[in-house]
């Protein structure tokens, strides 16, 4: 008899996205048949979280994370908070976000000026600390996107140490930079990117990370692994991410697998639920 096949989750994902819309039944189970047990969809704006909301009503392996991205926020509501609070309530909901700051392509460098960076800087900060207030009050931790920002994001989330722990999602950080996002108490997490020719820096972040503070994601439907680099990625692909990470580590798929399944059980709320 063979043994069953070690279980991984995917915990970034973007289920609710278009890309899906037209072969959802397959990409799930795909995902099954690879061992991929749970899912955790992330929400960008207050609609892409309903519709990550709506697929964890309908498909018991998938989960929601709630929030909104900094990339998005000059279409957010001024205060984000009430609607936010309310969506935190679902018992499928396992985290806030994904939030934080993203500084890579201000208005500045697409034609606009220096206040408009100036205002949309502001406007990411706001919106991410309103997520880190309903964060801490909802006893949940954050799912965090920061490109291009890594000290403001940092700076933003260490009042909240020891209230919200966060993620520092598709790490591509130096060691250096690991070590101070796990002095704070958060993690980080690996996309497909560790599989990339070209990512060597991030599979030497993977072997410097400690077994029990990272966790895997696609962040699909970008950041396919290789071999399926620039075609759209799906779940199924935690399989080829994870066994490159085993193979960095130099650590038993099974080992990965336990470690990082009870480091995601005991970041996102309810996972286990
Ligand atoms: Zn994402």
């Amino acid at each position: 008899m063979t043994s069953p096949k070690p279980l991984f989750f995917d915990t970034h994902a973007h289920l609710d996205y278009p890309e899906f819309a037209s072969d959802f039944p397959e990409v799930l189970a795909r995902a099954q048949a690879a061992g991929i047990s749970k899912m955790i969809s992330i929400g960008t704006n207050l609609a892409s979280s309903r519709r990550a909301l709506e697929l964890a009503e309908k498909f018991s392996p998938i989960f929601a994370v709630v929030g909104w991205h900094p990339s998005d926020v000059l279409e957010a509501p001024l205060d984000l908070r009430p609607e936010l609070r309310e969506l935190a309530r679902h018992p499928k909901v396992v985290a806030i976000g994904e939030t934080g700051l993203d500084y890579y392509r201000l208005p500045g460098s697409r034609g606009g000026s220096t206040a408009d960076d100036v205002h949309y800087k502001q406007r990411q900060a706001e919106i991410f600390q309103q997520q880190l207030e309903v964060a801490a009050e909802s006893g949940l931790n954050c799912v965090i996107h920061q490109r291009a920002s890594f000290e403001d994001t940092l700076a933003q989330l260490k009042p909240f140490a020891g209230k919200v722990r966060g993620v520092f999602h598709c790490f591509g950080e130096s060691i250096e930079r690991l070590q101070q996002v796990l002095a704070i108490g958060s993690l980080v997490s690996y996309t497909g990117i560790v599989t990339f020719k070209n990512g060597q820096n991030i599979r030497e972040a993977v072997a410097a990370t400690p077994m029990n503070k990272f966790m895997v994601e696609t962040d699909c439907p970008y950041l396919a692994p290789v071999p399926h680099r620039g075609k759209r990625c799906e779940p199924a692909f935690v399989r080829e991410i994870s066994e490159t990470i085993a193979q960095t580590r130099k650590c038993s798929l099974e080992e990965l697998s336990m470690a990082t399944c009870q480091t995601a059980y005991a970041f996102f709320r309810n996972l286990d639920g």
